[in-house]
Formats: structure tokens, sequence, C-alpha cells
């Protein structure tokens, strides 16, 4: 009988990898979330940006002040500014 040790998940597995590293192959472990589109980023591969909230269009945001730190993948980062 052979010894069913497979449950046992290695540790990466549940470590949260930057979405932009895994497409290109890499693995980095991600420090934060997109604001916009969720994709896991790393240190390198976050922005941080100080946007006007309504261009978010993110809901439960009343009371929050009209700008506030996010943070962004460089895709959103773009997108926004482009704006
Ligand atoms: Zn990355
Ligand atoms: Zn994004």
């Amino acid at each position: 009988m052979a010894v069913q040790d497979s449950w046992r998940m290695p540790e990466e597995v549940h470590a949260v990898k930057c979405y932009v590293h895994a497409k290109a192959g890499a693995r980095e472990e991600a420090v934060a979330v997109c604001h916009v589109c969720g994709m896991a980023v790393c240190l390198e591969h976050a922005v941080e940006r100080n946007v006007p909230l309504e261009q978010l269009r993110s809901p439960g945001l009343a009371g929050y002040p009209d700008r506030s730190m996010v943070i962004l993948c460089q895709r959103d980062a773009q997108a926004l500014s482009d704006r």
C-alpha cells in the first residue's frame, strides 16, 4: 500500500503569486491586489496612484475622501492616466 502524503501541499501553493510574473513564466510573491481588476501583483508591478475615487466606480465608497491612494496593476495605472 502506497503512503498517501499527497495531501501535504507545498507552502508555495498557498502563497499568492504576482500575475504579471506568472504570465511571463516567473514566480514572485504578490504583495498587493489591483484595485480595479483584482489581479495580484508584486512590489515591482504594483503602482501607487492617487486618483479621484469616482474614476474607480467601486461600490461602497460613500464617505471616503475625493481622492485616495490605491494600488493598481501597471495596465490599469496606464488606463487611468490616459483619461
Ligand atoms: Zn511581478
Ligand atoms: Zn488591474
